[in-house]
């Protein structure tokens, strides 16, 4: 990796197709924020679109607007705007509850789907609300979950085993920022009779994703992270066509059913994606994640792609150049473009203290136990030039040892 000059990277900003974008969100002063892969920056539309949603849909029209402002349907509504981000038809994806909950429900469908199989694949390094649910849904549908480490080589071996029911994987690990071959491993999983769900928490509006070309079962997100929708803000699930109307998650509520207002005993599933919705859903969220949405609907992917692969690698080039950097810097993440999401992972035994004298810099990235610094790169509102600064404060901070200070030891609840 060649590196480059601050004179440079301020001519990439001059000439940056994606450089407008900045002004549409609201970032403090004085900041390079880097870690948009944990929580999104705020769009400036945002608090407009929710002030809306509150005083006039809920303060004035109350109930009315679950017709007149198309509450019943925003789950749909969502979906159909999250859709275009992961390469699936607006029908095949619907937003509401959280990432926890639909890994669930996917993992559950997915083995209902596919009878006579009774494992429940994963990764070990995957994050570990992945893990956890997994050993719940296990333990729920009588399966049982087996883990292997994150290597093709693995996964295959434990797919042909022959008893596999669903593999659930991240396309983009959390810590490394290793971006995984789609196509190639749903081919693998199919190969061997198992169906597969995609975590795409780390790939939703960071890297371009194909799931119905990749011919993926289904595929949860968050949009909180890269996708901007606020703190806590729902979750997509993708439900490939072909499952529409045959796949049964477990928490089959009145949102989820065929014909809602009929109020039934009985619950039948809605025809297509909708049946994987179950309750009512926080409107009010809906709202900021709508507004991102919007945004982002009118983003070139290839764009955002080109942009990050360039802002990671001058990153890279700075501060572990060659996959070894100042200090004893470890690069983490895979030095390849094409094996890489929109994320630089560093290694130090000290990461902890230097992401605090980072922090108190400026440039806010954060940190995974046991030793990954992690800097997310979020190219509608990061620019080359602060990129440039970023990477040289953090290579300053170790070589003069300024993570020394005893205040950058505290831990917080939250790293
Ligand atoms: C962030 C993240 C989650 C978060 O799950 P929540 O239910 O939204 O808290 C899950 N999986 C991965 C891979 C993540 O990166």
């Amino acid at each position: 990796m060649t590196q480059i000059s601050r004179e440079a990277c301020r001519k990439l900003d001059a000439a940056d197709p994606l450089a407008p974008f900045r002004e549409e969100f609201l970032l403090p002063e004085g900041i390079v924020y880097l870690d948009g892969n944990s929580l999104g920056a705020l769009p400036r539309a945002t608090p407009g679109r929710v002030a809306d949603v509150v005083e006039r849909e809920w303060g004035r029209d109350l109930i009315a607007s679950w017709n007149k402002a198309g509450w019943w349907d925003k789950p749909r509504t969502l979906g159909a705007k999250v859709a275009p981000l992961v390469g699936a038809a607006a029908d095949e994806v619907v937003v509401g509850d959280g990432t926890s909950a639909n890994i669930f429900k996917a993992l559950v469908a997915a083995v209902r789907l596919n009878p006579g199989r009774r494992v429940l694949l994963g990764e070990a390094g995957n994050f570990p609300t992945d893990l956890y649910v997994t050993q719940g849904a296990a333990e729920l549908t009588g399966t049982e979950e087996r883990r292997v480490p994150a290597e093709p080589a693995a996964l295959e071996e434990a797919l042909a085993a022959g008893d596999v029911a669903v593999v659930l994987l991240s396309h983009v690990d959390y810590r490394t920022g290793e971006l995984r071959d789609m196509a190639a491993l749903t081919e693998l999983a199919h190969r061997h009779g198992a169906l597969i769900v995609w975590d795409l928490c780390h790939s939703a509006g960071a890297v371009p994703v194909e799931l119905s070309a990749c011919g993926a079962d289904f595929a949860v997100g968050c949009t909180y992270k890269y996708l901007n929708g606020g703190p806590g803000a729902p979750a997509f699930s993708y439900v490939a066509r072909r499952h529409h109307e045959t796949a049964r998650q477990p928490i089959s509520g009145w949102h989820g059913h065929a014909r809602p207002f009929d109020f039934t005993g009985d619950y039948e599933p809605a025809a297509g994606a909708s049946r994987f919705l179950s309750g009512s859903q926080p409107l009010v969220a809906d709202a900021a994640l709508e507004a991102s949405l919007d945004l982002w609907n009118r983003v070139d992917l290839a764009q955002v792609r080109e942009k990050s692969l360039a802002l990671t690698e001058l990153f890279i080039g700075i501060t572990a150049p060659g996959g070894t950097g100042p200090g004893g810097l470890r690069l983490v993440t895979p030095i390849e473009p094409e094996r890489r999401g929109s994320q630089v992972a560093l290694s130090h035994p000290d990461g902890y203290p230097i992401v605090q004298a980072l922090i108190a810099r400026g440039v806010v990235g954060d940190f995974r136990a046991p030793d990954v610094l992690r800097f997310g790169f979020t190219p509608l509102y990061l620019g080359y030039e602060e990129v440039f600064d970023a990477a040289t404060a953090l290579v300053e901070v170790v070589e003069s040892g300024e993570w020394r200070d005893p205040r950058f030891a505290e831990r917080e609840q939250v790293t």
